[in-house]
Protein backbone atom coordinates (compact mmCIF):
# COMPACT_ATOMS: atom_id res chain seq x y z
CA UNK A 1 0.00 0.00 0.00
CA UNK A 2 1.60 3.42 -1.06
CA UNK A 3 1.01 5.31 2.01
CA UNK A 4 2.07 2.57 4.30
CA UNK A 5 5.80 3.35 6.09
CA UNK A 6 5.80 -0.63 6.74
CA UNK A 7 5.18 -1.33 2.89
CA UNK A 8 7.25 1.41 2.38
CA UNK A 9 10.30 -0.41 3.92
CA UNK A 10 9.40 -3.79 2.72
CA UNK A 11 9.41 -2.37 -0.69
CA UNK A 12 13.28 -1.13 0.27
CA UNK A 13 12.00 2.57 -0.04
CA UNK A 14 13.03 4.08 3.36
CA UNK A 15 15.75 2.39 5.23
CA UNK A 16 15.16 -0.21 8.12
CA UNK A 17 17.65 -1.92 10.70
CA UNK A 18 16.49 -5.37 9.50
CA UNK A 19 17.22 -8.93 11.24
CA UNK A 20 15.36 -11.64 9.40
CA UNK A 21 13.73 -11.91 6.31
CA UNK A 22 11.80 -14.64 4.15
CA UNK A 23 9.42 -14.70 1.34
CA UNK A 24 6.20 -13.82 4.22
CA UNK A 25 7.86 -11.74 6.62
CA UNK A 26 10.11 -9.41 7.23
CA UNK A 27 11.64 -8.19 11.04
CA UNK A 28 13.47 -5.10 11.35
CA UNK A 29 14.56 -2.81 14.74
CA UNK A 30 11.59 -0.66 16.07
CA UNK A 31 12.83 2.83 15.94
CA UNK A 32 11.99 3.76 19.55
CA UNK A 33 14.23 0.78 20.82
CA UNK A 34 12.28 0.55 23.79
CA UNK A 35 14.33 -2.01 25.08
CA UNK A 36 18.02 -2.50 23.11
CA UNK A 37 17.06 -5.22 20.64
CA UNK A 38 12.93 -4.24 20.54
CA UNK A 39 11.68 -5.61 17.09
CA UNK A 40 8.81 -5.62 14.52
CA UNK A 41 7.47 -8.56 12.53
CA UNK A 42 5.47 -7.74 9.85
CA UNK A 43 3.93 -9.50 6.96
CA UNK A 44 4.95 -8.40 3.40
CA UNK A 45 1.27 -8.15 2.17
CA UNK A 46 -0.28 -5.42 3.80
CA UNK A 47 -3.24 -5.87 6.42
CA UNK A 48 -4.72 -3.14 8.62
CA UNK A 49 -3.62 -5.51 11.88
CA UNK A 50 -4.04 -9.11 13.15
CA UNK A 51 -7.93 -9.13 13.51
CA UNK A 52 -8.56 -8.65 9.62
CA UNK A 53 -5.59 -11.74 8.68
CA UNK A 54 -6.91 -15.02 7.25
CA UNK A 55 -5.62 -18.26 9.19
CA UNK A 56 -3.11 -18.79 6.30
CA UNK A 57 -1.94 -15.50 6.61
CA UNK A 58 -1.46 -14.96 10.12
CA UNK A 59 -0.01 -18.73 10.57
CA UNK A 60 3.20 -17.37 8.01
CA UNK A 61 3.24 -14.36 10.39
CA UNK A 62 3.88 -16.04 13.63
CA UNK A 63 5.62 -18.95 12.30
CA UNK A 64 8.86 -16.84 12.59
CA UNK A 65 8.46 -15.12 15.57
CA UNK A 66 9.93 -18.12 18.01
CA UNK A 67 12.84 -18.14 15.37
CA UNK A 68 13.14 -14.17 15.13
CA UNK A 69 12.69 -14.37 19.11
CA UNK A 70 15.75 -16.97 19.58
CA UNK A 71 17.89 -14.65 17.68
CA UNK A 72 17.20 -11.33 19.61
CA UNK A 73 16.98 -13.35 23.02
CA UNK A 74 21.39 -14.94 21.90
CA UNK A 75 22.60 -11.86 20.56
CA UNK A 76 21.73 -9.53 23.82
CA UNK A 77 21.80 -12.00 26.19
CA UNK A 78 18.28 -10.88 27.36
CA UNK A 79 16.37 -12.84 30.46
CA UNK A 80 12.86 -12.69 28.96
CA UNK A 81 10.70 -11.05 26.15
CA UNK A 82 7.39 -9.73 25.79
CA UNK A 83 5.77 -10.36 22.79
CA UNK A 84 2.78 -7.56 21.77
CA UNK A 85 0.55 -6.96 19.09
CA UNK A 86 -1.52 -3.71 19.16
CA UNK A 87 -4.75 -3.72 17.70
CA UNK A 88 -6.90 -0.49 16.57
CA UNK A 89 -5.81 3.01 18.07
CA UNK A 90 -7.57 2.56 21.19
CA UNK A 91 -4.79 -0.48 21.76
CA UNK A 92 -1.81 1.87 20.82
CA UNK A 93 -1.73 1.24 17.21
CA UNK A 94 -0.36 3.74 15.48
CA UNK A 95 1.15 1.93 12.68
CA UNK A 96 -2.14 -0.01 10.25
CA UNK A 97 -0.01 -2.47 8.71
CA UNK A 98 0.08 -5.86 11.35
CA UNK A 99 3.42 -5.76 13.42
CA UNK A 100 4.47 -8.32 16.46
CA UNK A 101 6.34 -6.47 18.85
CA UNK A 102 9.12 -8.62 20.31
CA UNK A 103 10.73 -6.65 23.17
CA UNK A 104 13.56 -8.51 24.81
CA UNK A 105 14.04 -7.98 28.72
CA UNK A 106 16.80 -7.41 31.15
CA UNK A 107 15.93 -6.55 34.67
CA UNK A 108 12.86 -5.53 36.34
CA UNK A 109 13.97 -1.70 36.02
CA UNK A 110 14.67 -1.76 32.24
CA UNK A 111 12.82 0.46 30.33
CA UNK A 112 9.29 -1.84 29.89
CA UNK A 113 6.56 -0.72 31.42
CA UNK A 114 3.23 -2.43 30.61
CA UNK A 115 0.76 -3.06 33.59
CA UNK A 116 -2.53 -5.46 33.86
CA UNK A 117 -5.18 -4.70 36.21
CA UNK A 118 -6.07 -8.09 37.88
CA UNK A 119 -9.35 -8.82 39.50
CA UNK A 120 -11.11 -10.68 41.59
CA UNK A 121 -12.48 -13.12 39.34
CA UNK A 122 -16.23 -13.64 39.13
CA UNK A 123 -16.93 -17.06 37.60
CA UNK A 124 -20.67 -16.83 36.93
CA UNK A 125 -20.27 -13.75 34.74
CA UNK A 126 -17.02 -14.76 33.07
CA UNK A 127 -19.02 -18.75 32.50
CA UNK A 128 -21.42 -16.24 30.74
CA UNK A 129 -18.93 -14.34 28.62
CA UNK A 130 -17.38 -17.64 27.90
CA UNK A 131 -20.65 -18.94 26.05
CA UNK A 132 -21.63 -15.07 24.46
CA UNK A 133 -17.88 -15.15 22.81
CA UNK A 134 -18.02 -18.74 21.44
CA UNK A 135 -21.21 -18.37 19.91
CA UNK A 136 -20.84 -15.66 18.37
CA UNK A 137 -19.53 -15.80 14.40
CA UNK A 138 -15.96 -14.52 14.01
P1 LIG B 1 2.24 0.38 17.34
O1 LIG B 1 2.13 1.56 18.28
O2 LIG B 1 1.98 -0.94 18.00
O3 LIG B 1 1.40 0.59 16.09
O4 LIG B 1 3.75 0.32 16.90
C1 LIG B 1 4.27 0.99 15.80
C2 LIG B 1 5.74 1.00 15.98
O5 LIG B 1 6.35 1.31 14.74
C3 LIG B 1 6.23 2.03 17.00
O6 LIG B 1 6.85 1.36 18.09
C4 LIG B 1 7.21 2.88 16.20
O7 LIG B 1 8.36 3.21 16.92
C5 LIG B 1 7.54 1.96 15.04
N1 LIG B 1 7.98 2.65 13.82
C6 LIG B 1 7.34 3.65 13.18
N2 LIG B 1 8.03 4.02 12.09
C7 LIG B 1 9.12 3.22 12.03
C8 LIG B 1 10.22 3.10 11.13
N3 LIG B 1 10.34 3.89 10.06
N4 LIG B 1 11.16 2.17 11.40
C9 LIG B 1 11.05 1.37 12.47
N5 LIG B 1 10.04 1.43 13.35
C10 LIG B 1 9.09 2.35 13.13
ZN1 LIG C 1 1.56 -1.82 4.65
Amino acid sequence: MKDCIFCQIIAGDIPAAKVYEDDQVLAFLDITQVTPGHTLVVPKVHARNLIEMSPEASSSLFASVPRVARKIMNATDAIGMNIVNNNEEIAGQTVFHTHVHLLPRFGEDDEFGMQFTAHEPDFPAMNELAARIAATDE
